[in-house]
C-alpha cells in the first residue's frame, strides 16, 4: 500500500515511510491510496473470528510489503492479548468495552501495534525519539506500548494540570526509555509544540523524531479492528438484524476516522455518532457546515478536550469533502459536564452499569438519537471508570475500586520536567541526550 498526504495527492510513501515520518512535511495527514474491500465470506465468518485473526485480515493490505504476513500475524497476536467484550447495558444498547488493556484505555491497541512496527523498521545505529502530546490517555498507552524497547525513546508532553492523578502516574513513573514533560498550558499547546518540533530543521538533524499521536498510520489503522469485532459480536447475538449505529466518543477523531474507513472497506454500519464533550467543533460542523477550530475547554471527559481535532482531515477525505455525504452517515452529538455526570449516576442506578465520563457521552448520544435513527446502538466505552477515580467518586458518592493494572502505580515516584509553554525551551530540552527517566 502506498500513502499520500491529504495536502498532496501525488505523494507516494510506503507504509514504512509513513510510520517513521508520522506526519508529512506539508502538514497534511497520510492516507491510503486505495481502500480495499473485504468479501462476503469474511463478513459471514466475522462473528467467529478472534481479534488477532480479524486484525490480520483487515490490516494486511495496508502494511504490505513492508511487513511480511508472518510478522503481521505475530504482531497481531502480541497486540490483541486481552478481551474486548460487547456488553448489553439495556435493550438494544451495547457497550463495547475497550478498556481491558494494560493502561485501561482504548489507545493500548494502536500504541502496541505501532511500537512493534517501529521496532521492525528501526535501524540499529539511528535511535528513534517518539514524541507524543497527550490529553491524558495517549501518554500512558504509548509509554507502556514502547516501554523497554531498544533503540527507541519516548517523550510524553502533557498539560501540567489537564490530566487526572492516575493518568499522570501512568506515564511519569515508568522510567527506562520513557520521560515526561509537563507544560504550563492546554493540550492544544502541547500538540502545537510537538508539531513545531517536527518542522524544526536543527532538531530533525540531531534527532530521529517520530510521532506516536493518533495521526500515525500505525496507530490509526488498527483501531478499525474494534468496529469489525463489534459488528461481529453484535451479529452473533442478533443474527437477523441488519442496521446498527455506533457512537464514538471523540477528541482527535482518530477512532471515528478508523470506523469510517472500516465502513468503506464494506463493514455494514448504518450510522456513526460523532459524540463530543463541550469541545463541539465537529457536531457544529455537521449542523452548520462551518468548520471552526477553537481553543479547547476543560471537561471531565478530559481525553476528549480537543479544540482542533487532528484526524478530522481524514474524515473529510473519506467523504471527498462533501458535507452532505458526511451528514448522511455521521450524526453529531455533544454533552456538557452536568449531562455527563447525570448520565453516569442514572445508568449506575438503573442498570448497575458503571460508565466512565467518555463512554457516558456515547451512551447518552444513543439514548437521544436512536428513537430517530431507528436502529439498535453500540457505544464505545473508551476508558476504565477508575481512571477518573476522583471525579467518578464525587458523582457517585461512593468509592470505586482500581483494577489491577492501575493499582501498581500507587505510591510510585513521579519523574517530570515542568516547563512553560515556549518552543525555544522545549527544543533545548529535546536537544539534550536522553538519560533514564529524564531528558
Ligand atoms: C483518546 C480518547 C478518546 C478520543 O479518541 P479520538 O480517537 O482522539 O477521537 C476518547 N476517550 C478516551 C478515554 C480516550 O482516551
Amino acid at each position: 500500500m502506498n500513502y499520500y498526504s491529504t495536502n498532496d495527492y501525488a505523494a507516494q510513501m510506503s507504509f514504512k515511510e509513513a510510520v517513521i515520518k508520522g506526519l508529512p512535511k506539508d502538514k497534511g495527514l497520510f492516507f491510503p491510496h486505495e481502500i480495499p474491500t473485504l468479501g462476503e465470506d469474511f463478513f459471514e465468518s466475522l462473528p467467529s473470528l478472534s481479534l488477532p485473526e480479524i486484525a490480520f485480515e483487515v490490516l494486511q493490505p495496508y502494511v504490505t510489503p513492508d511487513i511480511t504476513p508472518e510478522d503481521l500475524r505475530k504482531i497481531c497476536g502480541e497486540v490483541f492479548t486481552f478481551q474486548i467484550p460487547l456488553v448489553e447495558v439495556e435493550k438494544d444498547v451495547y457497550a463495547l468495552e475497550l478498556f481491558h488493556g494494560p493502561t485501561c484505555a482504548f489507545k493500548d491497541v494502536g500504541a502496541r501495534f505501532m511500537s512493534r512496527c517501529l521496532q521492525a523498521f528501526a535501524e540499529p545505529d539511528r535511535p528513534v525519539t517518539v514524541l507524543v502530546a497527550t490529553s491524558g490517555d495517549t501518554g500512558s498507552a504509548v509509554a507502556n506500548g514502547f516501554l523497554g524497547l531498544e533503540n527507541i525513546d519516548v517523550v510524553v508532553v502533557y498539560p501540567q494540570f489537564g490530566v487526572s492523578e492516575i493518568q499522570e502516574m501512568q506515564f511519569t513513573t515508568l522510567g527506562q526509555n520513557t520521560s515526561a514533560v509537563g507544560i504550563e498550558g492546554t493540550f492544544d499547546d502541547c500538540q502545537t509544540l510537538v508539531k513545531q518540533a517536527f518542522s524544526d530543521e536543527d532538531l530533525n538533524q540531531k534527532k530521529n523524531l517520530s510521532s506516536a499521536n493518533s495521526i500515525n498510520v500505525a496507530r490509526w489503522l488498527p483501531q478499525m479492528v474494534y468496529f469489525f469485532h463489534a459488528w461481529g459480536q453484535w451479529k452473533k447475538l442478533n443474527p437477523d438484524a441488519a442496521e446498527i449505529t455506533i457512537s464514538v466518543p471523540s477528541g482527535n477523531f482518530g477512532n471515528l476516522a478508523a470506523g469510517l474507513l472500516a465502513r468503506q472497506m464494506g463493514l455494514p454500519i448504518t450510522y456513526f455518532v460523532a459524540a463530543t464533550n463541550r469541545n463541539r467543533i465537529v457536531p457544529n460542523y455537521l449542523e452548520t457546515g462551518e468548520y471552526a477550530p477553537a481553543p479547547s475547554v476543560a471537561t471531565i471527559a478530559n481525553a476528549m478536550d480537543v479544540g482542533n481535532p487532528n484526524n478530522f482531515p481524514r474524515i473529510q477525505e473519506l467523504f471527498r469533502h462533501e458535507l452532505e455525504a458526511m451528514q448522511q452517515v455521521v450524526k453529531g452529538f455533544w454533552a456538557d459536564d452536568e449531562e455527563i455526570k447525570g448520565t453516569i449516576k442514572l445508568v449506575h442506578q438503573e442498570n448497575g452499569y458503571l460508565l466512565d465520563p467518555h463512554g457516558a457521552i456515547g451512551y447518552l448520544s444513543l439514548r437521544q438519537l436512536l428513537p430517530e435513527l431507528k436502529t439498535p446502538g453500540i457505544f464505545l466505552e473508551t476508558a476504565h471508570p477508575a481512571k477518573f477515580k476522583e471525579s467518578m467518586e464525587k458523582v457517585l458518592g461512593q468509592e470505586i475500586e482500581l483494577p489491577e493494572q492501575l493499582k501498581v502505580f500507587q505510591g510510585r515516584q513521579k519523574q517530570v520536567t515542568d516547563m512553560p509553554n515556549d518552543f525555544a525551551g522545549f527544543k533545548l530540552l529535546l536537544m539534550q541526550e536522553h538519560k533514564e527517566g529524564t531528558l
